[in-house]
């Protein structure tokens, strides 16, 4: 599934919020269950508003956006 995502390391390194559409597996990494559906959110920060998805997983394993970018750039490695 593809998702977007704020990529927190980026936005401290530029002072902007630094979004990244990255893909991921369908399934929890933690179980290996289906991750939720993606749903866009508005999201601000220091007064800049920009969009994000949220999902929440049935088998309640939280996935945190750094996780999330992480396991993208190995998928693309
Ligand atoms: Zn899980």
């Amino acid at each position: 599934m593809t998702v977007v995502v704020p990529d927190e390391v980026a936005t401290k390194a530029t002072c902007r919020p630094i979004i990244s559409a990255v893909t991921i597996a369908a399934t929890c990494p933690e179980c290996g269950g289906p991750r939720g559906e993606a749903t866009r959110h508005s999201r601000t920060v220091d007064g800049v508003l920009y969009s994000v998805d949220q999902w929440t997983n049935e088998c309640g394993h939280v996935d945190y956006y750094s996780a999330v970018l992480a396991e993208a750039r190995a998928e693309a490695s």
